[in-house]
């Protein structure tokens, strides 16, 4: 049972996916799911001996092609519409105890590639008005497999969040006749005391708005609205630059870091973009080692998020940790 369900008292939709309950929660490692099926071994979702990056359809979507009718009746009041969109699976690596952290630069390279792919193919459908490619990474962000892996929802609409960063980027220009993002960027820049890391296409850093300690935004130094935009150099240039900041997380408490990572990019409906910026950004849910950041009252029930830390000083600690990536082979395809 799945439908989209209007709030009217926030102006967006809610997803019901009652189906999401059934799902596979904490497997043990010989039980993953999304490992390659070992010959004789468990059946998993992939019946190959092995992979290099997989994309499969999402076992519990919340968004279908072919969505059911909805359990429930629209009203004037309350719209309901079917829960129409793809939710899709991205392996990063058959190797389980691994992480994008952990995988070679050449490896996140080539995700960069597929999330190009993903993007063009699932934007292409005429139901999708925008594709979202997110990760969250551990328990802490409620993760229920540990293999490597992101997601990708392609939405019916374009999300509540993205109209807002939209609407604050048509308003930027029309009041200053720049793009919002390019101006954060070189603010950021000028400033440079939360700054992470740079290379010729990127930089990373802790925004000075940041409503998270560790919140890094990725932004592509040129003004560019999504990932099919990006030449084969920027592309390996994103590369490096995840794979330093994502190393310099594991870094910072000596563990595994958890995180929600999700890609800002234009809508896929028809439109112009022109004045939106492609962006990455990271929530770490930690403010310490041992200590998770909660979204409470003030968070939740009013929006006023409370960051009891400094960007400058966390971007401080982040930066000392940062190493550039090593590329072994430059020739990947
Ligand atoms: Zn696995
Ligand atoms: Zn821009
Ligand atoms: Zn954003």
């Amino acid at each position: 049972m799945s439908e989209l369900r209007w709030n009217p008292l926030l102006c967006e939709w809610v997803a019901t996916a009652t189906q999401r309950q059934e799902r596979t929660f904490l497997p043990p490692a010989d039980y993953c799911p999304l490992c390659p099926t070992v010959p004789g071994g468990f059946p998993t979702e992939i019946p190959e001996p092995t992979y290099d990056i997989a994309v499969l359809e999402n076992r519990f979507p919340t968004l279908l092609a072919e969505p059911p009718a909805p359990a429930v009746e629209s009203s004037d009041l309350y719209p309901v519409r079917p829960s129409r969109g793809v939710c899709e699976v991205v392996l990063y690596a058959p190797r389980h105890a691994s992480s994008l952290a952990q995988e070679p630069v050449e490896q996140i390279y080539k995700l960069v590639q597929v999330w190009t792919d993903r993007f063009r193919e699932l934007g292409a459908l005429e139901f999708v008005e925008y594709v979202f490619i997110f990760e969250n990474k551990g328990e802490a962000i409620g993760v229920t497999l540990h293999h490597p892996h992101g997601q990708i929802y392609a939405y019916p609409f374009v999300p509540p969040r993205i109209e807002r960063e939209l609407e604050c980027c048509l308003g930027h220009l029309e009041r200053t006749a720049r793009c919002l993002i390019c101006d954060i960027l070189g603010e950021e820049r000028r400033d440079g005391r939360r700054i992470v890391a740079e290379n010729g296409s990127f930089a990373a850093f802790i925004p000075f708005f940041a409503r998270w300690p560790y919140e890094v935004h990725i932004v592509a130094s040129r003004h560019l609205q999504a990932l099919t935009d990006l030449t084969a150099a920027e592309q390996r240039d994103l590369a490096s630059i995840l794979k330093s900041l994502l190393v310099a997380y594991d870094r910072l408490f000596d563990k595994s870091f958890p995180y929600m990572m999700v890609m800002h990019q234009r809508p896929t409906r028809p439109g112009s973009y022109e004045h939106y910026h492609f962006h990455i950004e990271f929530y770490p849910p930690l403010r310490r080692a041992d200590r998770l950041k909660y979204l409470a009252g003030s968070e939740t029930g009013a929006g006023l998020f409370i960051n009891d830390t400094l960007p400058e000083e966390r971007a401080a600690e982040l930066r000392e940790r940062i190493s550039p990536a090593v590329w072994v082979s430059r020739s990947v395809p």
